[in-house]
């Protein structure tokens, strides 16, 4: 189903981002039909490029990134005509006259701040300065929303002065993730599992964002960063809420948004022992976190992986252990409900399995539980544990596994003005005065990070961490 026709403004419309994700997303969608014949992408940035110039980099952009076979011969062509290019910029009063004339009034205006944070507060005063905006018009702000709770607050601020909340969408692509909403489905549209999710059945839950990269190009930002800021903060927060949360009274953003915001509000905070901060070494011809950044004293994490505890009826007593990090053995997105062992089996130690729920995001997503059952032949009553296994791409059909990138699926819901999926001030700064104490004791203490081989699994701390509780992580495969 088309959304109704829009301008959507890129700020940094010649940026990684633009090029790798949002502009191979947008072609997507019109391939799909879904983004009108009629709607518009403006690229607006620093540097003199014209809109045939514009168009040359979106075509490139759209080749390399933009999926084999998403489009019949020809799309192309009308894909790019819906692309202007004005040269703007954020500082000064370059471009913005010309973005005035180019932006049309009867459809909906959407701009996307795919620049550094510095930058949002100059772009939203002058979009409002320039008359381009209206009560209608929305703006995405991309991560990271903040290093601490002051700068986050000092944002939200920035951007109030001009818009109200429901304008603003702050992106996390994470909750644009197929199986992340099908997290929400699985949860709430199902009778079988709500009854069970709690700490009386569930033992611990795992959540594991494992990257196989390192910090590439990006070294000299990630090291003022680190894996809590960039990856904890936000993504796995946000896993975290949409596990633990209650159920909403109903699928509406600001129901669904309020229940995250109490599951942060209700974090314990982490004791150092519970936390476990590693850096990765260097491997064959690949640099060590340290020689990477170019800062042999660094002490940034490239690596975390903490116990956390929820202090409220649900959860308390039941741990959750998140972990994430770079140059790791796989390249791994998982959530793993791991739920009690029987009160009494009446198999004996044959009977001895645990359920799991385990949740995919990456690779082959998908959800998968995993089940007791006999083992098939004569040999008598022995149990065997089994996957019970939705992967979507066997029960879907090729399209199930839904090819749609998060951050398509983001852009359309900012045109439809769903803001269900994305998060909400209050959210960002709670999950940043959750962040900010272990983040300021690590500076007091002048914690250094434990060191752990590029390829492996992480400080061997992180094994002992669970061992501690006489748990286990599941493998990172
Ligand atoms: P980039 O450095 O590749 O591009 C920056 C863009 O901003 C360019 O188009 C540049 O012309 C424009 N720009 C810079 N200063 C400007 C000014 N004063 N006025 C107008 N335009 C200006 O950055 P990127 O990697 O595309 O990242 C953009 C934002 O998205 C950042 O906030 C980044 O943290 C975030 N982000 C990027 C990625 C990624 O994969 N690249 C992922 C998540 C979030």
């Amino acid at each position: 189903i088309p959304v109704d026709p829009f301008d959507l403004v890129i700020f940094g419309g010649t940026g990684d981002l633009a090029r790798r994700k949002i502009l191979p997303g947008l072609f997507r969608r019109f391939c799909a039909g879904q983004m009108p014949k009629d709607a518009r992408v403006i690229g607006a940035a620093r540097g003199d490029m014209s809109s045939a110039e514009y168009r040359e980099f979106v075509a490139e952009a759209v080749a390399e990134f933009g999926g084999e076979g998403a489009c019949e011969d020809g799309t192309l062509d009308g894909f790019l005509e819906r692309m202007e290019f004005v040269t703007i910029d954020a500082r000064g009063d370059t471009g913005w006259t010309d973005l005035v004339t180019l932006m049309r009034d009867d459809v909906v205006r959407a701009f996307y701040f795919s620049v550094g944070p510095s930058l949002f507060g100059d772009l939203a005063e002058r979009l409002t300065k320039h008359g381009l905006t209206d009560a209608d018009s929305r703006i995405v702000v991309e991560k990271p929303f903040g290093r601490d709770l002051d700068t986050a607050q000092a944002l939200n601020r920035d951007l109030a002065k001009h818009f109200d909340e429901r304008q603003i969408y702050r992106i996390d692509h994470y909750l644009g993730k197929e199986t992340v909403q099908n997290l929400m489905a699985v949860r709430f549209g199902n009778m079988l599992f709500e009854p069970l999710w709690n700490s009386q059945y569930v033992d611990h839950i795992q959540i594991t964002v494992a990257e196989t990269v390192g910090v590439g190009g990006r070294g000299e930002y990630y090291d003022k960063s680190g894996a809590m800021r960039d990856m904890v903060q936000n993504h796995l927060m946000q896993l975290l809420c949409l596990i633990a949360m209650e159920p909403p009274s109903k699928f509406d953003p600001d129901a669904v948004r309020d229940e995250k915001l109490k599951v942060i509000r209700a974090l314990d905070a982490v004791v150092p022992h519970h936390i476990v901060r590693g850096q990765y070494e260097a491997e064959g011809g690949d640099p060590s976190y340290r020689e990477a950044v170019g800062d042999a004293r660094s002490r940034t994490e490239s690596y975390i992986a903490m116990k956390v505890g929820i202090s409220n009826w649900r959860w308390a007593g039941t741990p959750f252990y998140l972990r994430t990090g770079k140059r790791l053995k796989a390249r791994s997105s998982e959530i793993v409900v791991v739920f009690k062992e029987l009160n009494h089996s009446i198999f004996g130690e044959a009977g001895e399995h645990r359920n799991e729920l385990s949740i995919r995001l990456q690779p082959n997503e998908g959800i998968t539980l995993g089940v007791t059952i006999k083992e098939p032949g004569p040999g008598g009553m022995r149990l065997m544990n089994v996957p019970l296994d939705m992967s979507f791409a066997e029960a879907l059909g090729p399209d199930g596994a839904d090819q749609t990138d998060a951050y398509e699926r983001l852009i359309m819901d900012v045109i439809r003005g769903n803001q269900t999926l994305f998060m909400r001030g209050d959210e960002v700064e709670a999950a940043w005065a959750w962040t900010d104490p272990i983040i300021h004791g690590w500076e007091a203490r002048g914690d250094v990070p434990k060191t752990y081989d590029a390829g492996s699994e992480g400080p061997v701390d992180a094994v002992q961490l669970l061992a501690r509780d006489t748990r286990v992580w599941r493998k990172v495969t």
